[in-house]
């Protein structure tokens, strides 16, 4: 097949009439098909329904003898911190367990921050207009955390190996209202890259002008290879062994792990910071859901229960990733209107259209009844200064449901293309 950008007026007509026929054929069939959010499948859900039943009556005493049903234990019961800890190579005590959401610990941290600033110093909302890096594409939610505490969102550029770091450096070391950025540093959502060491070097190497400054290291994905285990260096250690061991929160959930509804969390940092995040949750809870701690800790054992639990999801997801591939591939790999990325785990996939095209694509297949997340919705406000980022979801359709949905993609994402160079 020619290239699009080769095709003189009457190919490119003909071939948009051709598609537009496809699409209609799509629409009439009636089909509902969804590939908005990253969530798992009914198929991963059931990997932990075990989980479900694995206390018995009488099994509700954590390893420190306190009893699960009760109140109390703020910062998680022993046996889920060591897990947490294992797995982010940290210690138990630079490590505090959340309940089923990770994002309401980051919310809940960001707000505290600007109403309380952070560690007792100035709220951030006294200082001025807080600003925060927010790299692009990058997770709809992180922004929707700005947006609803009104924090200036600054896009930096998304590479191969993180984000841009000289902007994210200059910004940092210039600009005393930067009090964060959110960073996703394995398989990152939406794009699926892994920060370089290099980068994460970078990071902990930081110099902010604003001593409040925090990096927000969401790990959401830490634990969720397809293939080998993609290893990025420790964080928290590094930002002790450069000076600011207070510089920075990491974030894990095991929402993609057991049950997204009833899993663990955990925030993670240096035992200083977790001190007096700790003496903050005292105001607010009298003690988070134990029973769920412990049923995860009698359920995955061990932190290498975890990993060896997390291959049976990659066995399930693999097969996904791979139809997005081979359907990318084969129907659009030699027409120049589009790029897309091959993550070695995460969730997502993340595709460029032509620019002025995502939204054209998104609106299509939603006609044709297959829904995916907004387009702009990876970018601060919803506004892609290109039109071009789409994130495709591929994990909780079955997979002929995702071989359908991939088909009407592609059909949109010709038209829309072609459409685009008829309008010259
Ligand atoms: N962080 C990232 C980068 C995510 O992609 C998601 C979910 O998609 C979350 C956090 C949400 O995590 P949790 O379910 O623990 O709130």
């Amino acid at each position: 097949m020619k290239k699009y950008s080769e095709m003189n007026t009457i190919e490119l007509t003909t071939l948009r009439d051709e598609l537009l026929n496809e699409l209609s054929g799509h629409k009439e069939k009636g089909k509902k098909l969804n590939m908005t959010r990253g969530v798992p499948s009914d198929e991963q859900l059931a990997l932990c329904n075990d989980m479900l039943t694995c206390l018995a009556k009488d099994d509700y005493k954590a390893a420190n003898g306190a009893d699960c049903r009760n109140y109390g234990g703020l910062d998680g019961i022993p046996e889920i911190k060591k897990i947490f800890a294992e797995l982010l190579e940290i210690s138990p005590d630079e490590v505090i367990v959340g309940c089923n959401s990770s994002l309401a610990l980051m919310f809940d941290n960001v707000a505290v921050n600007m109403s309380h600033g952070v560690r007792d110093g100035t709220p951030w909302q006294k200082q001025g207009q807080v600003k925060f890096l927010c790299p692009s594409p990058g997770y709809d939610r992180h922004f929707a955390i700005c947006n609803y505490f009104h924090i200036e969102m600054v896009p930096i550029a998304m590479g191969q190996d993180g984000p841009d770091m000289d902007a994210v450096e200059h910004h940092v070391s210039t600009d005393p209202m930067v009090k964060g950025i959110w960073c996703v540093p394995k398989y990152s959502n939406p794009t699926g890259i892994v920060y370089s060491d290099e980068t994460v070097r970078r990071f902990a190497q930081l110099k902010p002008a604003a001593d409040d400054f925090r990096i927000y290291w969401d790990n959401a994905y830490g634990f969720h290879d397809l293939h080998a285990r993609a290893k990025i260096p420790n964080i928290i250690r590094l930002c002790e062994e450069a000076g600011r061991p207070n510089m920075v929160y990491e974030f894990a959930s095991f929402s993609k792990v057991s049950f997204a509804g009833a899993s663990v969390t955990c925030m993670a940092s240096s035992k200083s910071n977790c001190e007096y995040i700790l003496k903050r949750l005292t105001a607010q809870t009298i003690g988070p859901d134990k029973l769920t701690q412990l049923r995860h800790a009698r359920f995955f054992k061990d932190a290498q229960g975890v990993m060896s639990h997390m291959e049976k999801h990659a066995a399930i997801l693999k097969p996904k990733f791979k139809l997005v591939s081979d359907t990318l591939n084969r129907e659009l790999k030699d027409l120049g209107i589009a790029s897309w990325t091959e993550p070695a785990g995460g969730y997502f996939v993340s595709f460029d259209a032509l620019d002025g095209c995502a939204k054209k694509i998104v609106s299509l297949c939603a006609d044709a009844g297959v829904s995916l997340t907004p387009a702009g919705a990876t970018y601060p406000n919803g506004q892609d200064p290109k039109d071009s980022n789409i994130r495709i979801a591929p994990t909780f359709p079955p997979l002929n449901e995702l071989e359908e949905a991939l088909g009407i993609f592609c059909t949109a994402v010709k038209l829309a293309s072609a459409e685009k160079y008829l309008a010259g």
